[in-house]
């Protein structure tokens, strides 16, 4: 089959590789209905994360079970599947504390750029949906795998309250996950930080209230004046650089919570001012899993429509484009056919 691999920095190609097969009893193999390019795959793309052999890229995953190992329980051939992608048990302490993305058994999901892959502890990982969903609800049901998933979390993290006011630092796709999630969670005014007309725009239609394009002080100031001099109620990082976590600090009340979702880099923070900021923080990998059966019936009765994230479609054998439009920003997010 045909899957992408990364061999070093930009050298990103779609090429021959043995099919996936079941290696344990407790692994499912699956045939993707789409896979989709991650923010995050673009940190190795970019040579910010090391490559230090060909590595199989895509860790975003929704399609039908093809076949199941000997222990596999909760689903079989046939269905549809949608999984997180961090591997986790669904039995283990932390996960039954509600944060599989730390599972003691935790693996990150790899080769999903591809038609078939496979899914290590599948009865942990993958939920069912109960009917076989019709091909225009793919690409929502593929965004609650990561990126739905994680500005859920952004917003969950975040403790976001019917009628709040909940600010948003990050115009990606997760940024804009979040500011859908923020809405469905009840909040009264969503205040989206993006200078992109486009992104503004999708902002406007996941449910943002007020639109700021400044940004470091000046976008702080910005919310400031929303806010009575107030400050929001609850904060969202969805970028991960020490400029956009002093933004998300420093827009937030004191008693307010800060879900942080954007992998750190570079990022110092100082005691005393985090002291006296007064304010909570929350974050680290998402736990998708948890939020999955949530946001796969939200999905499925068409309450919501993450899918219109994926401003770009390219066949599998053209990844390369996907990575380039994503990498200079000219798409928000690429979705693959596979
Ligand atoms: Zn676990």
């Amino acid at each position: 089959m045909l899957a992408t691999i990364l061999h070093t920095p930009r050298d990103i190609r779609c090429e021959e590789v043995p099919e996936p097969k079941l290696q344990k009893p407790t692994d499912a193999i699956i045939r993707l209905s789409a896979s989709c390019i991650c923010g995050s795959d673009l940190w190795p793309y970019r040579g910010i994360a090391e490559v230090k052999s060909p590595m199989a890229m895509g860790h975003e995953y929704c399609g039908v079970v093809e076949a199941v190992g000997s222990a596999v329980t909760t689903v079989k051939p046939g269905q549809f599947v949608v999984g997180s992608f961090c591997i986790s048990d669904n039995t283990c302490p932390h996960c039954r504390f509600g944060f599989p993305s730390s599972c003691e058994q935790r693996e990150f999901m790899s080769g999903a750029q591809a038609p078939l892959a496979r899914v290590p502890l599948a009865d942990g990982t993958l939920v069912a949906t109960p009917v076989m969903p019709t091909d225009d609800l793919v690409p929502s049901l593929l965004a609650a795998s990561d990126v739905l998933g994680t500005g859920w979390y952004a917003a969950d993290a975040a403790r976001v309250k019917a009628g709040a006011t909940v600010a948003v630092v990050g115009d990606g796709a997760v940024g804009l996950m979040g500011v859908l999630a923020a809405k469905q969670m009840g909040a009264a005014r969503v205040i989206a930080m993006s200078g992109h007309k486009q992104r503004q725009d999708l902002a406007l239609e996941f449910g943002a209230t007020d639109i700021v394009s400044e940004r470091d002080e000046a976008g702080v100031a910005r919310i400031k004046q929303l806010t009575k001099g107030v400050g929001a109620d609850a904060v969202l990082e969805c970028v991960g650089t020490r400029q956009s976590m002093m933004q998300a600090i420093h827009s937030a009340r004191p008693g307010a919570m800060i879900g942080y979702v954007g992998v750190p880099h570079g990022v110092t923070l100082d005691g005393q001012e985090l002291f006296f900021s007064q304010t909570g923080m929350q974050g680290g990998p998402a736990p998708v899993r948890r939020f999955l059966p949530h946001l796969l019936d939200l999905v499925l009765e068409r309450k919501i429509n993450p899918g219109k994230v994926f401003d770009l479609t390219v066949p599998l054998k053209d990844v390369a484009e996907g990575y380039r439009a994503m990498d200079q920003r000219q798409a928000i997010k690429t979705l693959l056919r596979v």
